[in-house]
């Protein structure tokens, strides 16, 4: 079983549909900083990878 964040639990403001998936926590953490790019999020701040970390389900 693997491990989602949906991204618009992360930012509801964005209205983004997108669902990041990965196999560990470690590697959906990845996939998200990796997504936030294509939001013109270049870095991570702590907040928003506490916010993603909280937002991680595991995947259905
Ligand atoms: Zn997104």
């Amino acid at each position: 079983m693997g491990k989602v964040i949906e991204c618009a639990k992360v930012d509801p403001s964005s209205g983004c549909k997108h669902v990041i998936r990965g196999n560990t926590e470690e590697e959906v953490m990845k996939n998200a900083m990796e997504h936030a790019k294509s939001h013109g999020i270049r870095e991570a701040t702590p907040e928003l990878k506490a916010k993603a970390k909280t937002a991680i389900r595991d995947e259905k």
